[in-house]
């Protein structure tokens, strides 16, 4: 065997395919497992070294680039400078605290992306022990054979030995964004990279056609890997809201800045202050005003958001999906395997003479086949047949045998048997045609293994049909399925007991109509002798076949989808079926699911013939649009978004690429979708479930409305914290809590009971509001009213207590260690209160309903009594121990706090005042109870 590692020059495009396998002591049916074990610890696992994700050092150097950190810096030195040595180390302190939380919290959300990240490994169709298996690519070894297809990320470099008009698109590595054709034919071992016909490399995308290939050079060894050591580095972990807090920050700083200026000149001038303590005093207003840990509170709700959905099945790729997710209002989704369980079942088979019925479920070969009974339609006839054990005798019926047998051949699935159940390998459309030949008793391995396939046109969603050249009883014959929409054009007779007669394409139509109508896939089937040869071409199949018949799939709705589409009504979110598949037939599962507007489907046809203006109508009115091309998919999006809708998109092809990448939210097949469509997504589902799509949504809510719950919370206290200070600055007196008390105050009893608010479950009505609007502002007028009326509510008792300890003869240190309690105990109450925006706290279930509240108000309790007796706290922050009186009237302002703050909760419900997604609801119910 070659010495790949340092022999890597090997022109193994100038080899034949069998030079190339004896070289690699491999052949065309693959390596087996024991051999592939070996070489894998021989030649290592087929990866790319990862890019680095950013380094610690940057990623700790850009906690510091921030307006509000670099005024705290300010701060310090200022401090420093003026001898206030404390002051200057304590804040110096709470910046590196801060910039810490900061760096501990990113790294952490990026581990967790990057974890998910590895859940979307990608995957490669081998040839193993003579037998087709998914592996991941990681596990391919030099000698494997793997199959490519549309779609696919070609895993490692590849000499074609068997390729099917397969074209690449290798941007990656030449830069050229045409697709290249591909042939197994040598070429010179000169020829440039881009010329290389011969090979498939790793990296480049499958965008047409098939293929088979020998693994020749795997991981670094592959051309990518040797033009590029790095893939793919972390993207950033900033998104809209992130981005919309900075811009807040930005703007509180000049507020910060000027205001602070302004009272140390009020006080300078107007009270005569001393400019080193004026100075001081603005420190502490600027501390105060700055929420120091917001962004690590955000940053953390959006990495536990990511990784609730990825429990949930839902990857989140693109962090900023996150956000967009609580705003979606329209989900295009696919139907097979989305909506519906993707578990192809042949129900019946028209020929031209009858219609057969077939029974059983899944994919298991047991059940019967039986003529179609004129007097009763459906099931319980069936049923009553099958107890009987009626089946009928495929030598009575030529046609049905003629159509059952070209469905096996022109086939690519395979029926397989785990311990009791089976499954299929390869397409399940196809998988449904090879479980009905079985059940009516044809052996399908001697099928395929009497009458070989000499080429292959493989199923295309833009041509809707597949066709295959087989050798059958020595005679050359171009066997055809597909839409039956798309075949019926294709052909001009119809099989007929064994004659082939006019087809008469009326009675064909009503067919297809009826078939569709009962919610079947149909799939029609076709014939045609060929010319000699050993390939054929599309100009070859596109006229003059003969029809078989035409064969009815069931494909059940998935019972979660059913619930999920009830749940997006509700949510006021609109789904939208967009399927390759027959107008009748999509109608049929559209309405089986709930869909609100059936009446009408809309065909990909429709589509082209509407202008921009008329397609932003209909879709507002369809909900179904079938026989559609990835290019509608574009159009429909773009006709949304026109109309400020925001949109998910789901898809699986190749070709889905751009209306994926349109959509607010592209979605990916995690199962069935290809690699070329999960790189152009925001989101991959792992379940390929709709109802994926619908928790995603609720979680994406969930997240924004708790960064909101805990922005709302946290800015009162800094509101309060500036209002005391600036109060006492401007009327000249002593400072009610000190720069260091307040950075206390922030750094550590907001945090930890803001932190609550993260993980708090989402409101009953979360799903039951209307979709949150992009553009509105993170904080609205009614947010901007409840921080401000909290703000002055908590000011009020802070101040309040701390002239009654001074009227009391209380020093000036235990005045403030009481504001301090004070606006801590303010903190304690305002949290329950803010558990609901508008929605009654005051309930068993509002105080005492969420674990992480309680443990995070306990653990403050706890902390803030050792901040008021412990000797070396009352040293640090300049306190003193408070007596019971004083908890006591902090006890009872806190209570009263609460309440009020109730009280204005209740003033909103009754008068009706905000409208979040609660009042309006009761308005909905009002009207309909009128
Ligand atoms: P979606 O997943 O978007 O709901 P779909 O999977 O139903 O769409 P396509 O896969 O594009 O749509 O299939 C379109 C039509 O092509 C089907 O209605 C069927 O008639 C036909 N078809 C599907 N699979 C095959 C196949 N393997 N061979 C031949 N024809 C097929």
């Amino acid at each position: 065997m070659t010495d790949r590692s340092q022999n890597g020059a090997t022109d193994w495009h100038a080899l034949s395919p069998e030079e190339a396998l004896d070289q690699l002591e491999s052949h065309r049916e693959g390596l087996d497992s024991q051999d592939a074990k070996r070489r894998l610890d021989e030649y290592g696992p087929n990866q790319l070294q990862q890019a680095e994700s950013r380094p610690w050092y940057r990623r700790l150097a850009e906690q510091f680039n921030n307006v509000l950190m670099l005024i705290l810096i300010v701060a310090a030195v200022a401090s420093q400078l003026l001898g206030h040595s404390l002051d200057a180390a304590v804040i110096v302190a709470v910046v590196v605290i801060i910039a810490l939380i900061g760096f501990f919290q990113e790294g952490k959300a990026e581990r967790a992306l990057d974890s998910i990240r590895t859940m979307l490994s990608p995957q490669a169709k081998v040839l193993r022990d003579g037998k087709r298996a998914t592996l991941d690519a990681e596990s391919l070894v030099p000698g494997d054979i793997v199959l490519i297809e549309s779609g696919d990320r070609v895993p490692a470099d590849l000499r074609l030995i068997k390729s099917q008009r397969l074209r690449t698109q290798e941007a990656p590595l030449t830069g050229e964004s045409e697709p290249v054709e591909k042939s197994s034919e040598a070429v010179d071992a000169d020829a440039a990279l881009a010329e290389r016909s011969a090979m498939a490399h790793a990296g480049t995308l499958v965008v047409q056609g098939s293929a088979r290939g020998l693994v020749v050079e795997t991981g670094r060894h592959t051309q990518i890997g040797r033009i590029s050591e790095m893939l793919q580095g972390v993207e950033t972990l900033k998104t809209p809201l992130l981005a919309q807090l900075d811009r807040a920050g930005n703007v509180l700083a000049i507020f910060i800045v000027g205001g602070a200026a302004f009272a140390a000149a009020f006080g300078i001038f107007v009270h005569g202050q001393p400019a080193t303590e004026m100075f001081m005093a603005a420190v502490a207003l600027a501390v105060a005003a700055i929420p120091q840990g917001l962004p690590a509170i955000v940053t953390i709700g959006l990495a536990i958001g990511v990784q609730a959905m990825a429990r949930r099945n839902a990857i989140i790729r693109r962090l900023p999906a996150v956000e967009t997710l609580g705003s979606i209002s329209t989900i295009f989704t696919d139907k097979t395997g989305t909506l519906t369980r993707n578990e192809m079942t042949a129900r019946a088979i028209r020929l031209a003479a009858r219609e057969v019925r077939l029974s059983g479920v899944g994919f298991s070969p047991e059940g019967s086949l039986h003529e179609a009974s004129e007097a009763a339609e459906g099931e319980t006839e069936d049923e009553t047949r099958e107890e009987k054990g009626e089946t009928l005798d495929l030598g009575d019926y030529p046609d049905l045998e003629r159509l059952l047998v070209a469905g096996v051949l022109c086939n690519e699935a395979e029926l397989k048997q785990e311990d009791d159940s089976w499954f299929i390998e390869g397409d399940p459309t196809e998988g449904a045609l090879v479980v009905a030949a079985a059940k009516a008793g044809l052996d399908v391995s001697r099928l395929r293994e009497a009458s070989p396939c000499l080429d292959t046109l493989p199923f295309e969603s833009e041509y809707r049909y597949m066709a295959t050249l087989n050798e059958i009883e020595g005679k050359k014959r171009i066997l055809v399925k597909g839409a039956p929409d798309r075949l019926l054009d294709m052909c001009d007779r119809v099989r007929h007991d064994g004659e082939e007669v006019a087809l008469d394409t009326q009675a064909w139509e009503r067919h297809i109509k009826e078939l569709s109508a009962r919610g079947l896939r149909v799939l029609a089937i076709a014939e045609k002798v060929a010319d000699e040869g050993e390939s054929f071409e599309r100009e070859d199949v596109e006229q003059g076949l003969v029809l078989l018949g035409m064969t009815g799939l069931l494909d059940p709705p998935r019972e979660a989808a059913i619930e999920a589409v009830k749940q997006c009504l509700a949510a006021g979110i609109r789904p939208v079926m967009i399927t390759g598949d027959h107008p009748e037939t999509a109608r049929a599962i559209a309405k089986k699911l709930g869909f609100s507007q059936t009446e009408h489907a809309l065909a990909g046809r429709d589509i082209e013939a509407m202008s921009d203006e008329e397609l932003e109508k209909s879709v507002r009115e369809v909900d179904v649009f079938a026989r559609a091309a990835p290019e509608h998919k574009l159009r429909l999006v773009k006709a949304m978004q026109a109309q400020g809708g925001i949109c998910a998109m789901t898809g699986d092809g190749v070709n889905d690429g751009p209306a994926l990448k349109r959509a607010d939210v592209g979605v990916s097949m995690g199962i069935q979708g290809t690699e070329a469509a999960k790189e152009a997504s925001e989101m991959v589902l792992a379940d390929d479930d709709f109802a994926t799509i619908e928790r995603a949504i609720e979680e994406g809510r969930k997240v924004y409305d708790n960064i909101r719950k805990t922005i709302t919370f946290l800015l009162p206290t800094n509101g309060a914290e500036s209002l005391a200070v600036l109060l006492a600055m401007l009327g000249g007196m002593t400072l009610p809590i000190t720069g260091l008390q307040i950075l206390w105050v922030n750094m550590v009893t907001a945090v930890t009971l803001g932190m609550a608010l993260v993980f708090e479950s989402p409101e009953a009505d979360l799903m039951r509001r209307k979709p949150r609007d992009p553009d509105a502002p993170l904080l609205d007028l009614f947010m901007l009213w409840r921080v401000l009326f909290v703000s002055v509510l908590l000011v009020a008792t802070v101040v309040g207590l701390f002239f009654w300890v001074r009227s009391q003869g209380g020093s000036l240190e235990l005045a403030r260690a009481v504001a301090v309690n004070m606006l801590v105990m303010g903190e304690i109450v305002y949290l329950l209160n803010s558990r609901y925006v508008v929605g009654r706290s005051l309930s068993l279930q509002g105080l005492f309903g969420s674990r992480p509240v309680l443990l995070a108000i306990g653990l403050v309790i706890a902390i803030q009594l050792g901040w008021t007796y412990l000797p070396f706290m009352q040293l640090l922050f300049e306190g003193e121990p408070l007596s019971p009186i004083h908890w006591g009237l902090i006890l009872t302002a806190g209570v009263g706090l609460f309440m009020v703050v109730e009280l204005e909760k209740w003033v909103l419900r009754h008068f009706d005042l905000v409208s979040t997604g609660q009042t309006a609801i009761r308005r909905e119910g009002a009207r309909q109870q009128a």
